[in-house]
């Protein structure tokens, strides 16, 4: 790779959280790669776990898993996403991780008798993964999570000053993200949270060059001038985030707003042409479907819609292809039963199961792919989906009654087991099999028929594996081993004769799929729910 002038961006928030930081630093990146400028996107994290692999998906959302196997936020998905290329397990960084290498290398004694402390010792670990890729992109964009004035992200916030000091402003940008509410009382939108969190940066020695408002209604001229007026940036850099219909659409309301233009003016940058065709015509296939389908996503944590990210958003790209709109109808495994199964899921075009872990839920998540192998309507499988659709098998079809998951019992009859390497391990951090692996495919397969290759490489976040002992047996019953690691010691995806489409996969495809493009499996699944449609 030739050797490039890296220019860094920090995105950081204020006012609240969820305003929608990692999708604003995902669209500026789309933008500037639609410009012909390569691009990274980096996730600075306050907490102090080494990663989000251990914290429940209910807390924090998906985990959301690299090429190389890091557990990382979920805002990485969106980089990915947006920016159609894989990150690596440096574009995410936590304060655990900093402060795990510190300590680390203290007891080494690699700090000669110093006193180690957080200036500068943290703010040196937090720039060299800071500037880890400089020379290789044209553009990173760091996006700081939490809200600016958090205890915890300071000694981040603190990096940030040391780097545009050292760096110039021809090379550092800061761009922030506020909230502009509307006070209905008063009928006006208020400046004075954005002043506050503004000054809260300045206090840190940040200017902000760049303000991006969330706000439900357009900001008039008085409210830009005088936020411009208030915060010290220049008026045109103030600019509007309007809610948008889809968070596919926030891109092109950027650059309506001229943000890319403004970032690559202030860095002296030429400005190059925006090429936003292709984007905009799946953002309008997203927008006006043609058709719907009605999809169970069978899981567990319901409440908390961020858990199963991934797949919602391969649901939105795969409907797209589809010209479809993919409702997705939330179950709760555990409110599943034979007794209920036909009742709950009748209106259902296709049902997936997700991936999880945990016995919670377990037999409702069986029953509901019994009821889909029975009534033949769509069924795809997710990790432990995939496992739950072996068991469904080996206890209905192929006779074993007491079939489960080692997961979850003792004893026979164990058809997903833990492989051997996974038996010795006792650390919960980092342990999985995790990360891509290769696949083979066999011909005339529906994995074949999606993928169109007879060679994958998927990502993979599980210690449970099917158990190669029951191969013979459930292939006798009808199932399928269509997808098998290429030393042909791991079953990778199952299918089922005479179903119309009976898919079972141990990785995730959910974090390849990308907009625009999407990912072959979703892609298949959604076509085959549409051709089952109810009414
Ligand atoms: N709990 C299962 C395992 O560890 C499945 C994990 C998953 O669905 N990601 O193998």
């Amino acid at each position: 790779m030739a050797v490039k002038k890296t220019k860094f961006i920090f995105i950081s928030g204020g006012v609240l959280s969820s305003l929608g930081k990692g999708i604003a630093s995902a669209s500026l990146g789309l933008l500037l790669k639609q410009r012909g400028l390569s691009v990274t996107i980096m996730k600075f994290d306050p907490y102090i776990n080494v990663d989000p692999g251990t914290m429940s998906p209910q807390q924090h959302g998906e985990v959301y898993v690299t090429d190389d196997g890091a557990e990382c936020d979920l805002d990485l998905g969106h980089y990915e996403r947006y920016l159609d290329v894989s990150g690596t397990r440096y574009n995410s960084v936590s304060s655990g991780q900093v402060y795990f290498e510190v300590i680390q290398k203290e007891r080494e004694g690699s700090y000669l008798g110093k006193t180690v402390q957080v200036i500068p010792h943290i703010t040196d670990e937090i720039k060299r993964r800071m500037t880890i890729y400089d020379k290789q992109y044209d553009i990173v964009i760091i996006e700081i999570g939490g809200t600016v004035g958090d205890i915890e992200s300071l000694p981040f916030m603190e990096t940030v000053r040391q780097i545009c000091l050292e760096r110039g402003p021809k090379n550092t940008l800061n761009i922030h993200l506020t909230y502009v509410p509307y006070i209905k009382s008063a009928g006006e939108l208020k400046t004075k949270p954005t002043q506050h969190s503004a000054k809260m940066l300045m206090e840190m020695g940040i200017r902000p060059d760049i303000l991006l408002c969330r706000t439900e209604f357009p900001l008039n001229k008085e409210v830009t001038s005088k936020i411009a007026l208030f915060c010290n940036v220049e008026e045109d850099s103030v600019i509007e985030v309007m809610d948008a219909e889809t968070i596919y659409e926030v891109p092109t309301s950027l650059a309506k707003n001229n943000l890319d233009q403004i970032v690559l003016r202030k860095f002296g940058m030429p400005v190059g042409k925006l090429d936003l065709d292709t984007w905009n015509k799946f953002v309008a296939r997203i927008k006006n479907p043609k058709f719907s389908v009605k999809i169970g996503l069978v899981g567990k944590y319901n409440q908390v819609k961020d858990s199963y990210k991934s797949i919602l958003e391969a649901f939105i790209h795969a409907g797209a292809i589809n010209n479809t709109k993919v409702d997705v109808v939330w179950i709760d495994s555990e409110t599943i039963q034979k007794s209920n199964a036909s009742q709950s899921l009748k209106d259902l075009d296709g049902i997936l199961v997700a991936p999880g872990f945990g016995n919670r839920g377990i037999e409702g998540k069986i029953e509901a792919i019994r009821f889909a192998r029975e009534h033949s309507v769509p069924f795809f499988g997710i990790c432990l989906g995939m496992q739950c659709a072996v068991i469904e098998f080996a206890r209905n079809v192929a006779g074993m009654k007491d079939a489960h998951s080692g997961e979850f019992k003792k004893g026979k009859n164990l058809v997903i087991n833990l492989m051997s390497s996974q038996k010795n391990i006792t650390d919960k951090g980092g342990t999985m099999r995790l990360g891509s692996y290769p696949c083979n495919i066999r011909k005339g397969t529906l994995a074949y028929a999606a993928y169109g290759t007879e060679s994958i490489q998927e990502r993979h976040r599980h210690r449970y594996e099917f158990n190669n002992a029951y191969r013979t047996i459930l292939e006798q019953h009808g199932m399928k081993l269509s997808g098998v690691s290429p030393d042909t010691t791991l079953i990778e995806i199952i299918e089922l004769k005479n179903h119309p489409w009976f898919v079972g996969v141990q990785f995730h495809p959910e974090y390849k799929s990308r907009a625009v493009k999407g990912h072959p499996l979703f892609i298949d699944f959604v076509k085959a729910a549409l051709t089952n449609k109810k009414n």
